[in-house]
């Protein structure tokens, strides 16, 4: 295992990447979240107009795609915590306790829709 599989390692890698060519100086939460949310539409464009069963399966050019896709947004998404101090794991560990308070399985299971009468 390399110190790059896991998120710490990860975190430490695109740090020093960034710190090694001064992009700290551009990495302002603002810019963070563009650049996330052009990433996030990269993402999307792979699947612009592809029938939803047929995107179930990649082909082998969306596979590759995809995987850049994901990772400039993961890679966003850690700079952008970095720069605001924010604890990436612990405030998804606390989204999924609020999404299990807001979404409970008796009334969600096998529902797509966003809110539930409680
Ligand atoms: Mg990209």
């Amino acid at each position: 295992m390399s110190s790059g599989d896991s998120l710490q390692g990860l975190i430490e890698q695109v740090n020093a990447f960034a710190d090694e060519r001064d992009w700290r100086q551009f990495h302002s939460p603002k810019n963070l979240t563009m650049a996330l949310a052009v990433e996030a539409a990269e993402l999307l464009e792979i699947f612009q107009w592809v029938d939803s069963n047929d995107s179930l399966v990649l082909t082998d050019a969306q596979r590759v795609a995809s995987e850049h896709e994901v990772a400039d947004i993961l890679l966003y998404l850690l700079r952008f915590c970095e720069m605001t101090g924010i604890d990436l794991i612990a405030a998804a560990q606390d989204k999924i306790k609020l999404n299990a308070q807001k979404y409970p399985v008796e009334l969600a299971k096998g529902k797509a829709t966003r809110s539930i009468d409680l």
